[in-house]
């Protein structure tokens, strides 16, 4: 498609704005050297070049999305509609609490909600992504540690099926990495836990379900293991998805937790935002939350902080708009709405598995949670097709391609995740497409390796275009 710049055409001076008549004021040294370049276009032509380029996007509205470890859920535009309001698009975090009652309502009542969903205390919508959350949390630990006097626990536990950004925010934060080794069920490896916990112990952060798609059937001994050493246990609930409204991270041990409110409470995510990663955590941590809470008094609501929080980690309370749409999506889908969401999630990523695992060797062939793992190592081998090539072929079929070469203890791996919303005819016509590349592929894997032979690009080089991206228009001068 041609940009902007190509479908402009020079001189046709499509600005119009009265020319000014107060006096040119004499600010030289604030002149351009060169009159800004804008693009020249009729109004027509703009609006269709944004529509073009919004035909170029791929979302959930578009077709099925199976991206593994992402929850790309379908968003109701009524979400939209209520973070639209005025009332809270039109209002300043630094109004006084008399007039921004309704807000606080908002935020204490989706704090509410979640820390029921999760079994915590208290929490905080203040940090803004899922990452972000992680590194909050594991503020809490450490200040909970420090406060105590504890200044010997400096390590964190991370077993190899957590989500990469584990290991990253425990880096983050000043902890030293531990990784825990899986069991060949792709569970956490109990006597490889019980070795690695001591005095230095600060806590471990465990993924659950985790990046293989499982349940871990060992959870309570694994976080007594850890209390017992005198660690605290933070869960990664970026993927509740699968369990919300039927188990709770408090009732299996856990001390903190947090949630990605960009997928499983329905914001649209991708592209860089807005999220909100908001940390619940149990009553003996309260105190150390950032941000503020919406607390009663004399009848309305006050912003008050902890007295020991560990600093603001954004400013004010989060990305409210965020909060706004996963309260909506909540109150919409109602106290039942919140199980169903999540055996739906589970069956929906049940059928397709079993729809496909007589010719795509799972990971670990036992009943999964939201998501399921398929190798493709021994194909790789006898073939040369590898999961990319079948990420490719996919997307021939209309389809998003699921997560590739994910988690990192699997090999050739394609991980998928049919959300809760797909119907039976799509999980069915999905393991269509699934079992026809794959079929196409054995049958020619040279082609295979040049999919997806019907889209404008093919095989964008992707280090390239991470690295060194064309992010400005190239004027030639
Ligand atoms: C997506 C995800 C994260 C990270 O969330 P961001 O909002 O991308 O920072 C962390 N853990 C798990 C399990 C996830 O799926």
């Amino acid at each position: 498609m041609k940009l902007i710049f190509e479908r402009s055409v020079s001189g046709r001076h499509t600005d119009f704005l009265p020319s000014s008549d107060v006096p040119v004021s004499d600010l030289q040294f604030a002149e351009r050297e060169r009159p800004l370049r804008l693009p020249e276009l009729p109004e027509v032509e703009v609006d269709r070049h944004y529509t073009e380029l919004s035909h170029e996007t791929r979302g959930v509205n578009g077709g099925f999305y199976p991206l593994g470890s992402c929850t790309m859920k379908y968003n109701p535009a009524v979400l939209e509609k209520t973070a639209a309001l005025p009332g809270f698009t039109g209002v300043h975090p630094l109004q006084a609490d008399e007039s921004v009652q309704g807000c606080l309502e908002v935020m204490r009542l989706t704090e509410q909600m979640l820390a029921e969903i999760t079994g915590m205390d208290a929490m905080t919508l203040q940090p803004a992504a899922g990452a972000h959350g992680e590194f909050t949390g594991l503020l809490l630990i450490k200040a909970w540690h420090r406060s105590r006097g504890d200044t010997a626990r400096n390590k964190i536990l991370v077993p190899d099926s957590a989500h990469g950004t584990n290991p990253a925010s425990a880096a983050m934060a000043g902890f030293e990495v531990v990784n825990i080794p899986s069991d060949p069920n792709g569970y956490v490896d109990l006597a490889e836990l019980r070795q690695h916990v001591g005095a230095d112990t600060a806590g471990l952060m465990l993924t659950n379900p985790n990046t293989v798609g499982l349940f871990d059937p060992n959870i309570s001994e694994i976080t007594r293991i850890v209390h017992e050493a005198g660690g605290l246990n933070y869960y990664d609930g970026a993927n509740l998805n699968a369990i919300m409204g039927i188990v709770r991270p408090g009732d299996m041990g856990f001390d903190v937790v947090h949630l990605n409110l960009h997928k499983t409470f329905a914001t649209p995510h991708g592209g860089g935002g807005p999220g909100s990663g908001p940390v619940g955590c149990k009553a003996f941590l309260r105190d150390f939350l950032p941000g503020f809470r919406a607390e009663e008094k004399d009848g309305s609501l006050h912003r008050t902080q902890a007295q020991a929080r560990v600093g603001d980690v954004r400013s004010f309370g989060g990305n409210f708009g965020v909060v706004v749409k996963a309260l909506t999506y909540l109150l919409s889908i109602g106290r039942e709405g919140v199980p169903q969401t999540a055996a739906n999630a589970v069956l929906n990523a049940n059928y397709l598995m079993h729809r496909l695992k007589d010719v795509y060797p799972m990971a670990f062939d036992v009943t999964c949670m939201h998501e399921f793992v398929i190798t493709l190592e021994k194909m790789k081998e006898e073939t040369g097709v590898s999961a990319l090539d079948i990420a490719k072929g996919l997307i021939d079929y209309g389809m998003h391609p699921p997560t590739m070469y994910f988690p990192l203890i699997v090999h050739e791996a394609l991980m998928v995740e049919p959300t809760e919303t797909e119907t039976k005819e799509t999980l069915d016509a999905a393991a269509d497409a699934f079992r026809k590349v794959l079929e196409e592929a054995r049958a020619n894997p040279e082609e295979a390796h040049h999919r997806p032979l019907n889209t404008r690009i093919r095989r964008p080089d992707e280090v390239k275009a991470a690295r060194k991206p064309v992010i400005r228009y190239d004027f030639g001068d």
